[in-house]
């Protein structure tokens, strides 16, 4: 049985990579088969590095934490003894 490969393309997870000669970090869509195969700077350069995917967790954290006046109105005019 030959599994068709038409479509996947589609799918292809996607891959983080960081140069290690130039400090880049660029990303390369390949199958998984290819992911552990060296990835070649986009200056060329061979020595590279595979970084973890970033995975996308959902919705993390409240969302609803207003911005709230840090202090809480310490001091001003009248601790200064300016207002007499
Ligand atoms: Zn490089």
């Amino acid at each position: 049985m030959t599994a068709p490969t038409r479509g996947y393309a589609a799918g292809m997870p996607r891959y983080d990579f960081r140069c290690r000669s130039c400090g880049a970090t660029f990303e390369l869509r390949r199958t998984m088969a290819q992911a552990n195969d060296p990835a070649v700077c986009p200056e060329g350069h061979t020595d590279t590095a595979k970084l973890l995917s970033t995975v996308a967790l959902g919705s993390s954290g409240p969302g609803s934490s207003a911005p709230q006046p840090a202090g809480g109105g310490g001091g001003g005019c009248c601790g200064g003894g300016c207002c007499g």
